[in-house]
């Protein structure tokens, strides 16, 4: 991964109907979504030159935004076209895309009622979320201390920037005791998500992953519950306790970035990277970059 500042690149973003300068892509400081989180956004990724399931995240983002009580200004088809302008400007065709949209400056207090909305779209290269080392071994995952809240006490069905305050919270503290990510329990005290992807168990030859009741119902996560059924591994959807930890006979998580990736521990409990885990990473992978999938 580069390290480069995002703010000092190369390149264009999408930003508000045009195509900008890179390091000009700019919000004042006394903008409502950096103050008070009314903000939303994407992370979708292009597999050559194809964005993978493009418009399901442009939809995301729409319903995300009205989740939150605002509308993005600009339609489904015209965010799938941006995204694409500002891809094939910056020359990637295997890339992370990131949209983005806020609430801007008009009004700075709790209420918003007549802020401009924004929105923006970056794209750039991004190889791998958990290097290939850590892929092949499956990832050590810490339990994080905080909860995934009810939807009654957050807006839990958006992708919500705000939503991910416990989510850095849970991985830095993952990361600082050597883990590489962390592994998030619902208000209720059942097994939620990773930090960024969602999580399956293989018990048995089956898939059990948790009912997306209260987290982000991931668009990997839906389509890697079609491949196993394409391929006739049953999927239950239910609620998992962490006691069930100990009878997977693998683990492995879901989501735009982490892809399938093999999770090798969990707090006190021990996996080996499964066949189903590889199934479905082989699949993905296929899948993604629109090939057939192998027999
Ligand atoms: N949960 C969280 C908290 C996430 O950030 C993500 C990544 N967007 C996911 C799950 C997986 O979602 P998707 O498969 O749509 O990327």
């Amino acid at each position: 991964m580069s390290v480069l500042p995002f703010d000092d690149r190369d390149g264009v973003i999408w930003f508000d109907g045009k195509l900008v300068p890179w390091r000009e892509a700019k919000v004042h400081v006394l903008t409502h979504a950096l103050h008070y989180a009314s903000c939303v956004f994407e992370g979708e990724r292009a597999y050559e030159g194809r964005i993978f399931k493009s418009t399901a995240h442009s939809e995301r983002l729409h319903r995300s935004a009205e989740i939150l009580g605002f509308k993005i200004p600009y339609g489904v088809a015209e965010i799938d076209a941006a995204k694409k302008a500002a891809m094939q400007t910056n020359k990637l065709t295997n890339c992370y895309v990131r949209p983005v949209a806020w609430r801007g400056s008009e009004m700075m207090g709790v209420s918003a009622q007549k802020n401009t909305i924004h929105l923006a779209i970056a794209t750039w290269e991004w190889p791998a979320y958990f290097s290939p080392e850590l892929k092949s071994r499956g990832i050590r995952m810490a339990i994080s201390k905080w909860k995934r809240p009810s939807p009654e006490t957050a807006p839990t069905a958006s992708k919500a920037a705000g939503l991910y305050m416990i989510c850095t919270l849970s991985k830095h503290a993952a990361e600082a005791e050597g883990y590489a990510d962390a592994l998030m329990l619902d208000w209720r005290g059942q097994v939620a998500e990773a930090t960024g992807a969602n999580v399956f168990l293989g018990i048995g030859g089956e898939l059990h992953t948790p009912k997306a009741d209260c987290f982000l119902d991931g668009i990997t996560r839906r389509t890697v519950i079609e491949l196993a059924r394409n391929r006739g591994i049953k999927v239950t959807e239910r609620a998992i306790m962490p006691e069930e930890l100990a009878k997977a006979d693998e683990v492995f998580i879901t989501g735009t970035a982490a892809e399938v990736t093999p999770v090798g521990e969990i707090g006190p409990y021990n996996y080996q990277v499964g066949p189903i885990a590889r199934q479905m990473m082989s699949d993905y992978a296929a899948t993604v970059r629109g090939q057939k999938i192998a027999a």
